[in-house]
């Protein structure tokens, strides 16, 4: 294994070309020419980096930055915690909690807590930070988000909310190599490893960066499955006005807003079901990083019975991982714009599902290879696993997802599997 960072000169459209990028849009925002513009490829459902061959200095940086077909989680780990992990799940962490923000209208009106939000905005306020990378969605086309530094506290909650499509936010990092200042950015695993892939090799990006806000994720869903929940709506999207994946309340709700100012409101629970959740992008399938492990502080839903019984509002799961995050979090308390309970590492696990990223990997990285596809370079050894055919599974279902005259095959499809799971249970197999 090669644990030193070694510079190619191959591009991007390598990575393209292997079905590896992530469209995360590093390599668009950190391009010296500024030659790569991230393009939603309409039917995959997800965004892809185009390059402007006649701007392109063939630098290769794009390719270096790039978390698409290589992440050294190892050299990473060491350069910026100074270690490797002893929890395989979480990656490395000095304290877990339970929490979210005092402030009731962020809270009620976020994905979960509401924290990140919260933090933003104290972070700002206090001086630590100039600006923050963020996405809200565009107003003018309500279905693609816009990833852009928030200089405000009206803009950082412009952004607040999760957003199930995807997203390149690292386009902003454009910004943040322009503009002189301190900058907080927030962002799903794959956007924390093409930033700190880049910090690597680019010292300005190290040192304006100053606080790495992680999202848990278990995957993320193409823009099909946005289109594919408005069909079950009845509602064409250029009907849309507006639309709000997550908040009010918790689990929270999706709003849609029609031209004709009608408001739709379809609980999370309702409409993230196992058929939404089967529009998964190829490249999502063969990430092994749940938690946002290299961020300085990670946030998820807080899916623990005991909490889940009693709150409606939202409450967050937090990973503080190096001094800096915790710091930040401590005078957020200290100024009571927090509440937050110090949990562990197991409560981590009870409330989030690991096994899918972390151990069920091994089977889809199989099947991939299998299928004459290449995968992704971690410099890690995949946890071993039993065997399954959940990766043969995802597979077929993401054939019904990736083909829109067959979407309606996907119910009859769906009911299959849960018919079969139910006989295996009785079964007991
Ligand atoms: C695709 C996706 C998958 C997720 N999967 C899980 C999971 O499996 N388990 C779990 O516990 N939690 C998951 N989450 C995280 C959860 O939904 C909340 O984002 C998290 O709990 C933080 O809540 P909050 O109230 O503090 O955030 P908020 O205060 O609402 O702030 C959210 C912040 O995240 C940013 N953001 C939202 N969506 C995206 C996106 N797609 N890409 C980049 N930035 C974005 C916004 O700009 C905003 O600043 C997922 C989120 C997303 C977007």
């Amino acid at each position: 294994m090669n644990n030193k960072l070694t510079l190619d000169t191959k591009n991007i459209e390598m990575v393209v070309k292997k079905n590896l990028c992530t469209g995360c849009g590093t390599c668009a925002g950190i391009c010296p020419k500024n030659a790569i513009q991230m393009i939603i490829d309409h039917r995959k459902g997800i965004y892809l980096p185009q390059i402007v061959q006649e701007e392109c200095s063939n630098c290769g940086i794009c390719y270096n930055i790039c978390p698409g077909h290589e992440v050294n989680f190892k050299l990473i780990n060491n350069e910026f915690f100074g270690q490797e992990p002893d929890d395989p799940l979480l990656g490395n962490y000095l304290n877990c909690y339970t929490g979210y923000a005092t402030d009731y209208e962020i809270r009620y009106n976020s994905a979960s807590g509401g924290l990140i939000t919260a933090l933003l905005i104290f972070a700002l306020e206090e001086g630590i930070i100039d600006g923050a990378l963020v996405t809200k969605m565009r107003d003018d086309h309500p279905l693609e988000p816009q990833p852009f530094i928030a200089r405000t506290r009206e803009e950082i909650i412009s952004a607040s909310g999760s957003k199930y499509c995807p997203v390149s936010a690292n386009i902003a990092l454009r910004e943040i190599l322009k503009n002189n200042g301190r900058y907080a950015i927030v962002g799903l695993p794959c956007h924390l490893h093409g930033i700190r892939k880049a910090e690597l090799i680019m010292p300005k990006l190290k040192e304006r960066i100053v606080l790495h806000v992680g999202i848990l994720c278990a995957k993320t869903i193409s823009f099909l499955g946005t289109q594919y929940q408005l069909r079950r709506m009845g509602i064409k999207k250029e009907n849309l006005e507006k639309i709000s994946y997550r908040g009010k309340g918790w689990p929270g709700n999706m709003t849609i807003v029609t031209k004709n100012n009608q408001r739709r409101i379809t609980k999370l629970n309702d409409y993230y079901d196992d058929k939404f959740g089967s529009f998964i992008p190829h490249r999502c399938t063969l990430c092994m990083d749940k938690a946002a492990e290299l961020a300085d502080i990670s946030f998820g839903d807080a899916w623990l019975p005991e909490i889940k019984r009693q709150d409606k509002v939202g409450t967050s799961i937090i990973i503080s991982r190096n001094i800096k995050g915790a710091d930040i979090l401590q005078k957020m308390v200290g100024k009571k714009q927090i509440e937050i309970i110090k949990t562990n590492s197991a409560k981590v696990k009870e409330s989030n599902d690991f096994s899918w990223k972390k151990t069920e990997i091994r089977a889809r990285f199989s099947l991939t290879k299998l299928l004459g596809k290449e995968v992704p370079d971690y410099h890690q050894d995949l946890l071993p696993s039993l065997p399954n055919i959940n990766a043969i599974v995802l597979h077929s279902q993401m054939f019904l997802t990736s083909r829109r005259y067959l979407w309606q095959l996907l119910e009859i499809y769906s009911k299959l599997l849960k018919y079969g799971s139910f006989i295996k249970s009785k079964l007991k197999l």
